[in-house]
């Protein structure tokens, strides 16, 4: 059997409860060692395999599996944030299918909630913005054409671009082609929740400068939007004239 586990975004404490415990029965582990807290290794037991994928083709990550699998051993597939956002987990599960391995997935704090819990953020502020994209600058992994950040800047959503921050003077001119105004606040978050955590507040217009002289170039979240500045309405969840479906509101 095979688990796919998500390690959370870096802290060594943020994977969840159900992944440690996968962590700490599995007899092969397979983990991402470009973004994983390696201080999670050592909850692997006594004798567990530990391979970094980083060195590894998926060809060679499924062979593991597969020999795992023949010997009758448990596999734990350790990803960075939640396996399910950037994580080329599809592609394993698919060779996984085709060879017949069982496999699950337990999730994990993908790396935009550590941001925004470093950055006491929330992304979603009534009348200012109700909707998150996460997506990235294109570099040398294409993006579909109509997902372009010129394309999806017209929303004035909330926008968290990860793989995105050797791209800086792209972000900005894509952004402001799609209509965004170069006062537009933005927060870099470099490794959230990692020890060596660097947040950087700035606006569009400044946001190559500011990476390049923060020296920022990988591992780091842009986040861009409105809801880093003030203004914002209350929620109606809170309001005590809005009637809920557990409270009575003043107003009828
Ligand atoms: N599955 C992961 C993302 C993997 S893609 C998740 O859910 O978070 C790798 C990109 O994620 C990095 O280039 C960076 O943009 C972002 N990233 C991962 N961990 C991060 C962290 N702790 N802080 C900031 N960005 C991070």
């Amino acid at each position: 059997m095979v688990h796919f586990v998500g390690a959370g975004p870096g802290a060594e404490d943020l994977i969840t409860v159900r992944g440690l415990k996968l962590l700490g029965q599995a007899d092969i582990i397979i983990y991402a060692g470009s973004l994983v807290n390696p201080a999670l290794l050592e909850h692997a037991k006594e004798g567990c395999r530990i391979y970094n994928s980083a060195y590894m083709t998926l060809q060679e990550v499924t062979a593991v599996m597969e020999e795992a699998e023949g010997e009758g051993l448990t596999t734990v597939r350790l990803h960075t944030g939640d396996s399910s956002i950037y994580g080329a987990v599809r592609e394993q599960m698919d060779e996984l299918d085709r060879k017949k391995i069982a496999y699950d997935v337990c999730p994990g704090v993908s790396s935009f909630c550590g941001a925004a819990a470093s950055l006491r953020a929330e992304y979603t502020l009534p009348e200012v913005s109700q909707t998150i994209i996460i997506t990235r600058a294109e570099g040398r992994t294409p993006v579909p054409e109509r997902e372009s950040l010129k394309a999806l800047a017209a929303h004035q959503s909330t926008m968290i671009l990860f793989l995105s921050s050797g791209l800086a003077r792209k972000v900005k001119a894509d952004l402001l082609e799609g209509g965004l105004s170069p006062e537009t606040p933005v927060a870099v978050v470099y490794k959230a929740t990692w020890p060596e955590e660097k947040i950087v507040r700035t606006t569009l217009d400044e946001l190559p400068e500011t990476m390049e002289k923060e020296q920022i170039r990988k591992t780091a979240l842009i986040i861009v939007g409105r809801i880093l500045e003030g203004e914002y309405a209350k929620s109606k969840l809170y309001d005590p004239a809005f009637t809920t479906e557990y409270r009575k509101g003043t107003k009828q």
